[in-house]
């Protein structure tokens, strides 16, 4: 066997060629292993069953294929499912299904961990570990579509970079699995139908737009206060809410894409009115959509949900404003459905 096996999930369609050739087998094949990998993904070399045995053999026998696995699965009452799944180096990331009345939603990872340490994140009190490979972050598509389909006979909707980990950090690789995800070699599902969510890094939101991507763009926002936002968020301390704001203006005008906000409502810290004062008068300077979500509890005492009081005040006043307000209930409660939770408790 030979040893410092390469990841072939890393190889392009003419890498795989070139292998194969260099081998003394058909070109042709390539298209077929490439099938295997992305569009009818398998995690197994021998379930690539139109491969004779022998290039089966070969291909065990120099490449890893490091799709994931899943390690643990609870079932909400809800009937969201939240998965731990396992990489070829024993750590865990996590992923959720969130079926809903008109959507199937798959939340997935893009690192293990993650270094931006806002405060009220199961996730941030794992450190950062490691960026995902393109084959890792798809392949948690590939899982949580295939259970939506046995668990519930439901495909995929939409998908949101959510989970685990700062996309923008991980940018090549996001990128290249999203363009996967839509890709007619890949699963064929419009990019419109796939959001990813940062915390904000202006810099990186104008590289977004230069690149020109077309699936959708969320951003953590949790206050409109440097202030109170740099508390939450200590990424707001090097790249504040005006940073920001230029940055989704730039965003904005180069796609013609109207990005989300995502509003925590943490109760006493910022769910007030005059909390709910500020964000509208930041968000005066684009377009936007506001998700109001409602905090999932994890052990941390600092943080509580809002009260039903605080949280109809604050949304009826946006609305008398009218801005484009959309209320995300907490789902999953029974099975720590909030980010980082599961492989949290998983790595204690
Ligand atoms: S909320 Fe997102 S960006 Fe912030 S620490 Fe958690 S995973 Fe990282």
């Amino acid at each position: 066997m030979s040893k410092n096996k390469q990841d072939i999930l890393l190889l392009s369609l003419n890498e795989i060629k070139d292998f194969l050739l260099s081998n003394g087998e058909k070109a042709f094949r390539a298209k077929q292993i490439y099938e295997w990998l992305w569009t009818k993904p398998v995690s197994d070399f021998n379930d690539m069953t139109n491969l004779s045995k022998n290039l089966r053999y070969l291909l065990a026998d120099k490449f890893t294929l490091n799709a994931v696995k899943v390690e643990n699965m609870q079932i909400s009452k809800d009937k969201t499912i939240k998965l731990a799944f396992k990489l070829h180096d024993g750590m865990l990331v996590e992923g959720v299904l969130i079926p809903s009345e008109n959507r199937t939603t798959a939340c997935i990872s893009s690192q293990v961990g993650c270094s931006l340490a806002c405060e009220f994140c199961a996730t941030a009190k794992m450190g950062f570990c490691r960026n995902l490979t393109a084959g890792e972050i798809y392949h948690q598509v590939v899982q949580i579509m295939n259970i939506s389909k046995e668990k519930y006979n439901l495909p995929l909707s939409n998908i949101v970079l959510m989970g685990m980990g700062e996309p923008l950090l991980n940018y090549e690789n996001v990128l290249k699995a999203t363009e996967m995800i839509s890709s007619e070699k890949g699963l064929a599902m419009s990019p419109q139908r796939i959001t990813l969510s940062t915390a904000g890094l202006p810099r990186m939101i104008k590289k977004l737009a230069d690149d020109n991507v077309k699936f959708n763009l969320a951003i953590s926002l949790h206050s409109a206060n440097n202030k109170k936002r740099s508390e939450l968020m200590p990424v707001n301390r090097h790249n504040s809410l005006e940073d920001l704001s230029e940055a989704i203006v730039y965003f904005n005008d180069k796609t013609g894409t109207r990005v989300t906000f995502e509003y925590l409502l943490l109760g006493g810290i910022n769910d007030s009115l005059a909390d709910a004062k500020e964000l509208a008068e930041y968000c005066k300077q684009f377009p936007i959509k506001i998700n109001i979500i409602e905090y999932n509890s994890t052990n941390d005492a600092r943080f509580v949900r809002a009260s039903n009081e605080n949280f109809d005040q604050f949304v009826t006043f946006l609305k008398s404003r009218n801005m484009v307000v959309n209320v995300r209930r907490s789902r999953g409660m029974d099975i720590a459905a909030a980010c980082g939770q599961l492989a949290g408790k998983k790595k204690k």
